[in-house]
């Protein structure tokens, strides 16, 4: 499968990092992980074609990773030389259903009616994956918010795994769970840890804990942007350690 970190940011708007946005190409189908502000600019400077998106999964209602679903939905709507006719899929935990309706009672005239739209919420804990022809999707909670979860997606070459926000979390790790690549965020420095988030130490201690191959480090706010992050996650984890940049492609 192939992974973009289209947005590799937080909620500080700054120009080097947009907010949070993953693609995933994997089972013949386009995969999108969470759409925060500047995502779907992002995907054009990324050489990704925002209208290929076959399915949006959010990890958790926070706005910079949920309001590029507006832009997103109305450009398909009217960005595309002819009508989308194949169904655009949209999952998030619960009560994903009640958000989405919030937001489509806003904007729904201009997002809703025009293509197949299915809308899916996702208990915490995953009953059975959602099943692709080459590949499938596990989720797990994450400690962020009451809803937040992370994705895990299995196809030939290994898992990936993206945490969204989140703190340590015996749930994550097992997420985690031998992947090949384990792409988490690292929000704060060890001195000004903030609640609902990582830190170096907590992201090395899930990606060691996890046995993971591949750890890339996202969602990184300025203070933490400052240090040597790959020197701070290498004191606890032994493995490849990258930190994202906006438009890196990484494979499985
Ligand atoms: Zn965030
Ligand atoms: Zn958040």
């Amino acid at each position: 499968m192939e992974i973009t970190v289209v947005g590799s940011g937080t909620a500080v708007p700054r120009l080097e990092r947009r907010q949070s946005c993953v693609v995933v190409e994997a089972g013949g189908e386009t995969l999108v992980f969470d759409l925060g502000s500047g995502a779907v600019r992002g995907m054009l400077r990324a050489g990704l074609d925002p209208f290929s998106v076959d399915r949006i999964f959010f990890t958790h209602f926070h706005p910079d990773h949920t309001v590029d679903v507006v832009p997103l939905m109305f450009a398909i709507k009217y960005g595309a030389e002819t009508q989308r006719a194949r169904p655009l899929a949209l999952y998030g935990p619960d009560p994903f259903e009640e958000f989405f309706g919030k937001i489509s009672g806003v904007w729904g005239e201009w997002m809703l009616g025009y293509y197949p739209t299915e809308v899916l919420g996702l208990a915490h804990t995953s009953p059975s994956p959602v099943e692709l022809p080459g590949a499938r999707i596990f989720w797990a909670p994450a400690a962020h918010r009451p809803e937040s979860i992370a994705y895990r997606v299995e196809g030939e070459g290994g898992a990936f795994v993206y945490t969204g926000d989140t703190e340590y979390a015996a749930s994550v790790v097992e997420l985690a769970r031998g992947a090949h690549t384990l792409l988490i965020e690292c929000s704060f420095p060890d001195d000004s840890p903030v609640a609902g988030h990582l830190t170096p130490s907590g992201a090395a201690r899930i990606a060691s804990e996890a046995g993971v191959g591949r750890v890339v480090l996202t969602h990184v706010y300025p203070p933490a942007d400052a240090l040597d992050l790959e020197a701070e996650i290498g004191r606890g984890f032994s493995g490849e350690v990258l930190v994202a940049e906006d438009g890196l492609k990484l494979h499985v």
